[in-house]
């Protein structure tokens, strides 16, 4: 060995004990001591990237244990050796080269998700649906150490999971800049895994996850059904949580309710804090509105605040998207903006609102389909050719109205809740099985 080698193996043992085994095969190895001149000492590596990683990372101490072993040295510089050749890559072959150099770029660092500067906790509005969530979400982020492990948040679209989860990384990453942290979607996350399966290098994804101290995959759901992404997911996830790293998972169902995860998977999900963020209440929608509007500084009148709160009730997006147009038109047709400028800015959205579904017009045109009498969905018959209408359209009621089980029960004849609840879970059973029936709820869904 040279002295050479022999001074940069000495260096790369203080850098193994340091970082430990996984930071010193994917960042020590790669680098190739060149020489001493001067006061300089030379490393080489073969790309931009390792070099800019290196540089960022660990360059400092490397430095230092090169000062100790040399007290000569001052200075350490990364160079880049495009000819350096990787064991078993013939060279000067173009294909593999850049085959080579894409995958490491798309690989060998999983990359986080840009965050959204506005999704903050302070721009975050807090009332009785969410306050759960928001609390825990709080509490992970000024705890130094895991509290509950992991958070899982979950909501129906556009209730602040997504705001949740970005809130949490801007406050750790202000508080404890050391942490590294990750934000993916569940998307993102299978589409970093099946690159890194295609190029043979799973070892090296699942050894990236380990280093992380915060990881937060966003809308989960999305890899139910996917079987060897849920099995990458369980291992990195056990890994992180049996080392006490804090893991932040959203999807749009409670863990339990997932379809197509496995149920390993979700009892592991639900072992540390289960929180859901509810529909909006109508106080919560006025707080949200007026929150947003201090921000743009226009001037939107009391009325019109309450106007949107109503009928837009659905999710926090469209609350958010309505205002917007309301304002844009305004500035538009240089308008101050009033109840009527506002209804009539939003017609068309506000329509679909208000052409809610009741029970009498799920009565009328399940009875219609099937060709059976309307008295024949109230009535107690026990004939097989009425019982499947009726529950179908007990089903739909429960499906498409907000009415409660009670009252959905008066309106079939006076029958108890308990019967529209067994109504439910019977049709919700069959359609996992029976295509014709799956193909009349669609077809009923799409009259009503
Ligand atoms: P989800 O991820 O649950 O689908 P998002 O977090 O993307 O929902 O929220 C949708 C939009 O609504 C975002 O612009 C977000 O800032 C806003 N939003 C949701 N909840 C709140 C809240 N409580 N306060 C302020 N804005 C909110
Ligand atoms: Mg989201």
């Amino acid at each position: 060995m040279s002295s050479l080698s022999r001074f940069w193996s000495d260096i790369s043992n203080n850098l193994r004990l340091e970082y430990g085994d996984t930071v010193y095969n994917s960042w020590i190895t790669p680098i190739e001591p060149l020489k001493i001149e001067d006061d300089i000492f030379y490393l080489a590596v073969k790309n931009d990237f390792l070099k800019e990683w290196i540089s960022k990372h660990y360059l400092s101490r490397i430095l230092h244990y090169s000062k100790n072993h040399n007290a000569q040295i001052r200075q350490v510089e990364i160079m880049i050796n495009h000819c350096k050749r990787e064991f078993g890559q013939p060279q000067n072959n173009d294909m593999n080269n850049l085959k080579f150099k894409e995958s490491e770029n798309d690989y060998n660092i999983i990359k986080s998700i840009p965050l959204d500067k506005n999704l903050t906790f302070d721009e975050f509005v807090v009332g009785k649906s969410n306050e759960l969530a928001y609390a825990a979400a709080k509490r992970i982020a000024e705890s130094e150490t895991t509290v509950y492990n992991p958070l899982f948040l979950y909501s129906g679209v556009g209730l602040g999971k997504t705001h949740l989860m970005h809130s949490i990384a801007w406050s750790i990453r202000e508080k404890y800049q050391y942490k590294k942290i990750i934000y993916l979607s569940a998307e993102k996350f299978m589409y970093q895994f099946i690159k890194a399966l295609r190029y043979r290098n799973t070892m090296d994804f699942k050894d990236q996850f380990r280093t992380i101290d915060v990881l937060m995959i966003d809308d989960i759901q999305f890899i139910c059904g996917k079987d060897s992404t849920q099995e990458e997911f369980f291992h990195t996830f056990n890994e992180l949580v049996n080392n006490n790293r804090q893991v932040i998972i959203s999807a749009d169902k409670s863990p339990n309710d997932l379809e197509g995860m496995e149920n390993r998977l979700k009892s592991r999900l639900g072992w540390g804090l289960v929180a859901d963020i509810d529909k909006t209440t109508f106080e919560l929608r006025v707080s949200i509105l007026e929150s947003k509007i201090a921000r743009t500084g226009v001037e939107v009148p009391g009325d019109v605040v309450n106007y949107l709160a109503d009928t837009i009730d659905s999710n926090v997006r469209e609350l958010e998207g309505a205002l917007n147009k309301v304002i844009a038109s305004s500035n538009f047709f240089g308008q101050s903006i009033t109840l009527d400028h506002t209804k009539n800015v939003l017609k068309d959205l506000v329509k679909s609102y208000d052409k809610k579904v009741t029970i009498e017009d799920i009565q009328q045109k399940v009875a219609s389909y099937y060709t059976i009498k309307m008295s024949d969905l109230f009535s107690h018959k026990r004939i097989k050719q009425l019982i499947t209408p009726r529950q179908v359209a007990m089903y739909l009621s429960k499906d498409l109205t907000t009415l409660s089980l009670p009252d959905i029960g008066k309106k079939f004849g006076g029958r108890d809740h308990t019967t529209i609840i067994y109504a439910v879970k019977k049709i919700e059973s069959l359609l996992q099985t029976d295509k014709g029936l799956v193909e009349d709820i669609r077809n009923l869904k799409r009259i009503l």
